[in-house]
């Protein structure tokens, strides 16, 4: 099973790994600090150097057994197995899912509603709530979100159990992509006074690192369900 550097360091732009397997699509690395797609953000591109070669990875998924599946352009050479790669992550598309997904979390707390799903892009991304009341204005979303964010609060990892969770169902927001839980432990994420909530994803050490967000649509996707679409400034 694969070491998820990305989750004790989401800033780990390369890494020294091994590869562990070779399958038609790509390669098994024993450590990766690619995030596979999951919880509404896209997994990571990057290249893998090795002596004698090089690939791109156009795509990073899950696989069986906790593993990551680096997936290789379909052209690529292929590493053999036991082979020592240099992996580079593609850190400019990962660092705007960063901060792109940091700033949803930020949404999550402005806007009252339940989050019924949501999708981190580079360009743009999104948070579809089920709202009770009125339907903020796109200005007042902008306004509400840059404001929170001036503080610069920072934003850390905790860990709970399956247990700890179970008696607080709040810190699952997004009941459309529940967190894993049988693991015995569940990550949270915080945004010191702003938002706490089981995350798995990758975000910013500081909200301050996010910029200016501005809430560019918000499209009726039902009787009481609104899609909010945020872009980085
Ligand atoms: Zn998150």
């Amino acid at each position: 099973m694969v070491e998820e550097l990305f989750r004790q360091d989401a800033y780990l732009k390369q890494a020294d790994v091994t590869v562990a397997s070779v399958e038609e699509r790509g390669v098994r690395l024993d450590r990766s600090i690619f995030y596979p797609t999951g919880g509404g953000q896209p997994g990571d591109h990057g290249l893998l150097r090795w002596d004698g070669g090089e690939a791109r990875v156009v795509d990073t998924i899950k696989a069986d057994g906790g593993d990551i599946l680096h997936v290789l352009a379909p052209d690529s050479a292929k590493p053999d197995v036991g082979t020592k790669v240099h992996a580079e992550l593609d850190w400019q598309r990962r660092y705007l899912h960063m901060r792109m997904h940091t700033a949803l979390h930020v949404m999550s707390a402005v806007i009252k509603g339940s989050v019924t799903g949501g999708q981190v892009g580079a360009d743009k991304s999104r948070l579809d709530f089920s709202l009770e009341g009125d339907v903020p204005t796109k200005e007042w979303v902008t306004e509400e979100i840059n404001k929170l964010l001036a503080d610069d609060r920072p934003v850390s990892a905790q860990w709970i159990t399956d247990e700890e969770l179970a008696a607080r169902p709040e810190l699952v927001k997004t009941m459309s992509v529940r967190p894993p839980i049988g693991a015995g432990r569940i990550r949270l994420l915080s945004i010191d006074g702003i938002d706490l909530q089981a995350c798995g994803g990758t975000h910013v050490a500081r909200t301050a690192e996010i910029g200016r967000v501005e809430c560019t649509k918000i499209e009726n996707k039902g009787k009481m369900n609104r899609r909010f679409v945020i872009s980085l400034a």
